[in-house]
């Protein structure tokens, strides 16, 4: 199906991109890849009247280490991500999500802020960057403010983010030297979205558990932080006993449907395995 008729735009700067944002209201979306709006489109989820293509604004797409976070900017791709060394070791959590992500023609065009605002249940990035416990920094005219992601799924494919705003990069603090994660995710076949996928990002601590951050794809409404699982982990030795706790918090917190990727119980049950891989890879690459 062809979309519905649209008038496109592709202004040179962010802030006329967010007067036409403040001009259409909530008739107009912003394009960043394309590879979730145009099938959206397609489909007629959506329908906007005005389509915002922010491509051609400068200085969206870089990776930067500033001011104590690793800010990934508005049009960095997928595929930056996957070739980025700032993203090796410590934020190893979001060096593996990245080649997990379709195949490489999504790659090449999709971006990771990109995916935040679409939010879907099965997106990658949310559970990565959940984990890392990013936020969004977010403008509006004359505005700008900042959007932990844990208030930022609302469910799915709802964010809040409000029409007239454009989100200018997503922002993870640094953990620390000694830190490390992974991101591990079941498919059906290469290239499709995760039946499961649980994000792991650990720092210590002398020896212990600073802060732990674990997250879940495709088990619920939103990606979805295993909070006791974390709180389970803070301030702990990590050890056979605190891993295996921490797994069974996490497919505790895991709210599965029985679909035809598998059943409930089966989903369940991958997030402990996963959990407890990912733990236990986490805290090698941390103590390196
Ligand atoms: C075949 C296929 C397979 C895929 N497989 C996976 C997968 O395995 N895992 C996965 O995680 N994803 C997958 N995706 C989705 C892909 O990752 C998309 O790139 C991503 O979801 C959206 O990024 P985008 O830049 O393409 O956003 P767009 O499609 O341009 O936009 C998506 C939404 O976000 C909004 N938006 C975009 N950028 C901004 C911004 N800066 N500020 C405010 N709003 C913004 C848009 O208005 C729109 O509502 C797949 C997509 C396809 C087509």
């Amino acid at each position: 199906m062809y979309p519905a008729r649209f008038e496109f735009y592709a202004p040179g700067s962010v802030e006329e991109a967010l007067e036409l944002l403040e001009r259409y209201g909530d008739e107009a979306k912003v394009l960043a890849g394309g590879q979730s709006l145009i099938p959206f489109m397609k489909l007629r989820f959506a329908s906007p009247s005005a389509l915002v293509d922010i491509n051609r604004i400068e200085g969206l797409d870089t990776i930067e280490e500033e001011n104590g976070f690793l800010s990934i900017g508005a049009l960095v791709r997928h595929r930056d991500c996957e070739r980025s060394d700032a993203l090796q070791g410590r934020y190893g959590v979001l060096a593996d999500a990245a080649p997990q992500i379709s195949d490489p023609i999504v790659r090449n065009r999709g971006t990771v802020v990109g995916s935040l605002a679409h939010a879907d249940p099965q997106g990658d990035w949310g559970s990565a960057l959940l984990a890392a416990d990013a936020r969004l920094e977010v403008v509006s005219s004359g505005e700008a403010r900042t959007i932990p992601l844990t208030e930022l799924f609302q469910g799915p494919f709802t964010t809040s983010l409000q029409p007239n705003e454009i989100a200018r990069a997503v922002q993870v603090p640094d953990p620390g030297a000694r830190a490390g994660g992974t991101y591990l995710k079941l498919e059906r076949r290469i290239g499709d979205f995760a039946t499961v996928g649980v994000a792991v990002h650990l720092s210590l601590d002398n020896g212990t558990v600073g802060r732990a951050g674990i997250a879940l794809t495709g088990v619920g409404p939103s990606n979805l932080r295993a909070e006791a699982a974390e709180e389970s982990l803070a301030g702990a030795e990590l050890n056979e006993d605190t891993i295996q706790e921490a797994a069974r918090l996490a497919a505790e917190a895991a709210q599965p449907r029985t679909d035809n990727r598998g059943s409930a119980d089966y989903k369940r049950s991958v997030v402990r395995v996963f959990t407890e891989r990912g733990l236990r890879k986490a805290a090698e690459t941390a103590a390196a």
